[in-house]
C-alpha cells in the first residue's frame, strides 16, 4: 500500500504555469484574499519568510536574488528567484524578471514553476490595497499616485476597489509617463489631474508612492491629518520616498518589521533614532483583530510595504491550483 502511494507521489507531474495563464487565472480579488490571509498568518507565527539573498552579479549590471518562505497555515513552500536587468528593455523584455518555484511541504518535491512577473505586480498591488482596506478613512475620496512606472497602474486599479474614490491625482518626475495612471482613472470613470507634490498632498486622502527614488519626495508639512500613505517603492537599503518626519508623526504599519527597518521606508527614521522598531505594527495584527488600526479620523497612517516572499508564494499557489483545476498548466515528469 505504502509502495503504491509512493509510486503515485513520484509520478505526479511538475506543472509549468505561464505568465499568460497566471494573468488569466489570478484576479485582483484572489491576490487580495491570499495576501491578506498570509499577512495574518505571519503575524500569528504561522507563516514566515527566510532571509533574503540579493547580490550584484557583476554581469549585465544585474541584481539577482531569492525570496523564500513557508506558510504552514496554507501549506505553501517555495521561493521566488528574480532580479533587475537594466539592459532588458533594449531586448524587448521587462527589466524586472521573476520566477516562482513551489515545493510540496510534505515531501520537498518540486510541484510547479510559475511565471512571476504578473504575480509580482498583482501581489504588490494587493499589499497596498490590504493596507487601504484596513487603515484608510472610510470616507476617503481622492487618491494620489506618486510614480507612474510599470507597477503604478496595478497599484491604482487595486486601490480603487477599496474605497468610493471620486478623483485621481498624480505626480511623476517625468510627466510624460503620467498617461499610464490617467488611463486607469479614465477606465474607472474618474477625473484625473496631474499636480505638483504639495498640491497632491493637500487633495489626497490616500497616497501611494511607487517609485525608485533615493530621496524624500513627500515632505511632512504637506501631509494633511487623516491621510493614509502606502509607501511601496522602497525595497532596498538606501532607497527612500518620504520625509522620515512623516513616519515619526504617523502610526507605522508594515508587512514585516524585520524588512521594514532594514530595506523598507522605515530604515531612515529608525537609523536616525526617530522611530523605534517596537512602534512599527505588523499589518497582520490589524487583520487578526489584535490591533485596532486607525485610531481617529485625524491620525496619519503609513504602510511600509517592503514586499515579502510569502506574498509571491501564496499568489503562485493560487495560480498553480487554478491552472491545474482548469487544465491550463503544462506538465512534465522530472
Ligand atoms: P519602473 O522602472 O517601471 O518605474 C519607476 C518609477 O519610479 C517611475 O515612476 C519613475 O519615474 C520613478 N523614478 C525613477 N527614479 C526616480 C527618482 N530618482 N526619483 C523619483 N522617482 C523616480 O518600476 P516599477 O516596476 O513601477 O517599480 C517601482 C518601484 O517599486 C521600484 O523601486 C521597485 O523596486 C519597487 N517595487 C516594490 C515592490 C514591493 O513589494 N514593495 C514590488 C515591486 C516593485
Amino acid at each position: 500500500m505504502d509502495g503504491a502511494k509512493n509510486a503515485e507521489a513520484a509520478d505526479l507531474p511538475l506543472l509549468i504555469v505561464s505568465e499568460e495563464v497566471c494573468e488569466a487565472v489570478v484576479s485582483r480579488a484572489d491576490a487580495f484574499t491570499a495576501v491578506e490571509a498570509v499577512f495574518g498568518a505571519m503575524a500569528k507565527g504561522d507563516a514566515w519568510n527566510f532571509p533574503v539573498v540579493r547580490e550584484a552579479l557583476g554581469h549585465a549590471d544585474a541584481l539577482y536574488g531569492f525570496k523564500s518562505g513557508f506558510d504552514r497555515a496554507g501549506l505553501t513552500l517555495g521561493l521566488k528567484s528574480g532580479g533587475y536587468w537594466p539592459g532588458n528593455m533594449a531586448k524587448g523584455l521587462t527589466n524586472h524578471q521573476s520566477t516562482v518555484a513551489l515545493f510540496d511541504p510534505d515531501t520537498g518535491r518540486l510541484q510547479a514553476i510559475v511565471g512571476g512577473n504578473y504575480l509580482t505586480a498583482v501581489r504588490t498591488a494587493a499589499s497596498s490595497s490590504v493596507s487601504i482596506a484596513h487603515l484608510a478613512r472610510k470616507d476617503a475620496k481622492v487618491i494620489g499616485m506618486i510614480g507612474a512606472g510599470h507597477q503604478s497602474a496595478f497599484q491604482l486599479r487595486a486601490a480603487l476597489e477599496q474605497r468610493s474614490f471620486e478623483k485621481v491625482v498624480a505626480w511623476n518626475p517625468d510627466p510624460s509617463m503620467l498617461p499610464r495612471v490617467e488611463a486607469v482613472a479614465k477606465d474607472a470613470g474618474l477625473p484625473f489631474e496631474a499636480l505638483e507634490r504639495d498640491a497632491l498632498c493637500a487633495e489626497a486622502d490616500v497616497i501611494i508612492t511607487i517609485t525608485s527614488a533615493f530621496e524624500p519626495l513627500l515632505m511632512r508639512k504637506w501631509i494633511k491629518p487623516g491621510t493614509h500613505i502606502a509607501c511601496m517603492g522602497t525595497d532596498t537599503k538606501g532607497k527612500q520616498e518620504v520625509d522620515p518626519a512623516i513616519l515619526m508623526d504617523s502610526t507605522v504599519f508594515t508587512d514585516e518589521v524585520a524588512q521594514s527597518v532594514t530595506i523598507g521606508e522605515a530604515q531612515h527614521a529608525v537609523s536616525s533614532g526617530g522611530l523605534a522598531d517596537s512602534a512599527i505594527v505588523p499589518i497582520g495584527d490589524v487583520i487578526n483583530g489584535d490591533h485596532p488600526g486607525r485610531s481617529s479620523d485625524n491620525e496619519i497612517t503609513l504602510f511600509d510595504g517592503t514586499g515579502v516572499g510569502l506574498q509571491d508564494l501564496v499568489v503562485a499557489r493560487v495560480a498553480m491550483d487554478r491552472a491545474r483545476a482548469e487544465g491550463r498548466a503544462q506538465s512534465i515528469i522530472l
